[in-house]
Order: structure tokens, then sequence, then C-alpha cells
């Protein structure tokens, strides 16, 4: 069984903040940011595209509920969501989750989105005709 479903089962501990019927948040063990928080789907999916859409949506508003509470409880000022799907992603627990990282004005968090790749951009229309051709 993995770590997070061992999570979710109790037989791991975790300083869980959320739970409803079908997901759970806990606070992730190596925060990247002020109550890093890792939310999850109770049942076991490696990646999101592999999710049946009753969890998945049920995990968007698991998503939701817990930065409102990240707001209300810490007065965070605004979130990052992140979820690495696939090892290539960089993904290490194969089983879904979404990451919240808390942001504050001037938190010197360094989060960083790729760099523009002129290669690509330049590749649009070949990429656009290959994913809908
Ligand atoms: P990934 O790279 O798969 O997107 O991130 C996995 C995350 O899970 C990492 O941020 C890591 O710190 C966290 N993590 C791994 N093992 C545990 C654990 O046993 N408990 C908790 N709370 N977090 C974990
Ligand atoms: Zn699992």
């Amino acid at each position: 069984m993995c770590i997070f479903c061992k999570i979710v089962n109790g037989e791991v501990p975790a300083y869980k903040v959320y739970e409803d019927e079908k997901t759970v948040a806990f606070l992730d063990i190596f925060p990247r940011a002020y109550a890093h928080t890792l939310v999850v789907p109770k049942k076991h999916f490696e990646t999101i595209d592999e999710m049946d859409e009753e969890y998945l949506a049920a995990l968007i508003k698991s998503v939701k509920n817990v930065a409102k509470l990240l707001k209300e409880k810490l007065n965070a000022e605004g979130y990052n969501i992140v979820s690495n799907n696939g090892r290539a992603s960089g993904q290490e627990v194969m089983h879904v989750h979404i990451h919240i990282l808390p942001r504050f004005e001037n938190d010197n968090i360094k989060f960083e989105f790729p760099d523009v790749i002129e290669e690509y951009k330049e590749k649009l229309e070949e990429i656009h005709r290959k994913i809908v051709g």
C-alpha cells in the first residue's frame, strides 16, 4: 500500500487539516511554504487523467475548501496550486495529490514557472495540429 493510502487509513500519522467523504488534506512533511498542504483522494489513483469523475470533482472541491480554510485561519493572501503527474514531471509519491502553497506578500519564496522556450513558441501551429488533428 502506498504512503498516502496509509495516511488516508490512519496507518501512518499526518497532520490532517481537512477531511470529507472522498478526500483528505494534510501538511506536507517537507514544507516548501508556510502550511504547505497536500490534498489527496481517499481512493488510490496514480495520476489525474486516471481518476473517475466523481473523485475528480470531489478533489477539486476539496482543494477549494482547503484554500479557503488556509486563507481564513492563517490569513494567507494567495496560494499556488501544483500537481506533478508522472515521474517525468517530478512526481515522487505515485498517489494523486494537489499541493497548496499558501502565499504571503514578501514571503521570499521562489516559485518560478519555467522560462519561455522560443523553439516551442515557433512550433505552436505544428503542436496544435498534432493535438487536434
Ligand atoms: P511530489 O513530488 O510527488 O509531487 O510530492 C510529494 C510530496 O509528498 C513531497 O512534497 C513530500 O514532502 C511529501 N511527502 C512524502 N512523504 C510524505 C509523508 O509521509 N507524509 C507527508 N505529510 N508528506 C509526505
Ligand atoms: Zn495510494
